[in-house]
């Protein structure tokens, strides 16, 4: 009569002889060690791409993860954007207060080690399979690499080298704090544009997490932006000193 024990010893013996390989691969539900069968096409494609040329990618960063398994060049100087995520999803997915993400064209990177050693997280399904956006791991130290979006990709610009000196961090420099009122730190006076919730899709609040420029029901994105505009020149006209900081910042 078969028992749990026995049951589970023939669903292992079921995976090592399985016919797609999945014993070659080193870390279950990871990328694995394969790039010819049909599951493994993304491997060919960016953000990806093995196979390719490292010596034609005009890298201008280079990053990694921490054991040094996935290493990665990127080609474009200066982010799309870069953004302080403060939602509980990334406080609790990166283990600390905030996500400082950038973002990225698929084409801007190019990984010269490690396809091979990465692992993926989909947060909206809570499982590990590559299901787009999904968060991109090391499978061996789990360092989170990137998150993969159906277009961009956002990096972690704490992984590429260099990042404690100004001149390399600056390129690099947020845009705005998103999802402020989840935060677990405070910026108290970084002159940095907060959102209660995504980038003009939400409330414009203070560093208090007090609303400053309301964003209302079914608002297309283009028109919080003007509202948020006006507020800004608004306040050039009553606090020159105050919109001089915000003016520098992308708003
Ligand atoms: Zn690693
Ligand atoms: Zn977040």
């Amino acid at each position: 009569m078969p028992n749990k024990h026995n049951n589970k010893e023939a669903v292992n013996e079921h995976i090592g002889k399985d016919q797609s390989g999945a014993a070659d691969e080193a870390h279950q539900f990871q990328a694995g060690n394969r790039s010819d069968r049909k599951e493994d096409e993304w491997k060919h494609r960016a953000p990806y791409k093995i196979h390719d040329d490292d010596s034609k990618f005009p890298a201008k960063w280079k990053g990694g993860c921490h054991c040094g398994k996935v290493k990665y060049e990127l080609s474009r100087e200066k982010p799309l954007a870069s953004k302080r995520c403060h939602c509980h999803t990334c406080q609790r997915l990166h283990g600390a207060p905030f996500q400082w993400a950038c973002i990225f064209h698929k084409d801007d990177i190019n990984f010269v080690n490690g396809i091979h050693d990465i692992g993926w997280y989909d947060p909206s399904g809570k499982s590990n399979t590559h299901h787009l956006p999904c968060k991109v791991s090391c499978a061996f130290c789990r360092t989170p690499i990137m998150d993969e979006g159906r277009n961009m990709i956002l990096l972690f610009p704490t992984l590429i080298e260099g990042i404690e000196k100004k001149e390399v961090r600056d390129n690099f420099k947020p845009t705005c704090h998103m999802f402020y009122n989840e935060r677990a730190v405070d910026f108290t006076g970084d002159g940095i544009v907060k959102w209660d919730g995504i980038d003009n899709k939400s409330n414009l609040v203070d560093d208090d997490g007090n609303v400053l420029v309301k964003y209302e029901d079914g608002m297309e994105e283009k028109e919080m932006d003007e509202k948020k505009r006006k507020y800004f020149d608004g306040l050039q006209d009553s606090h020159p000193e105050t919109a001089r900081k915000e003016k520098d910042l992308k708003i």
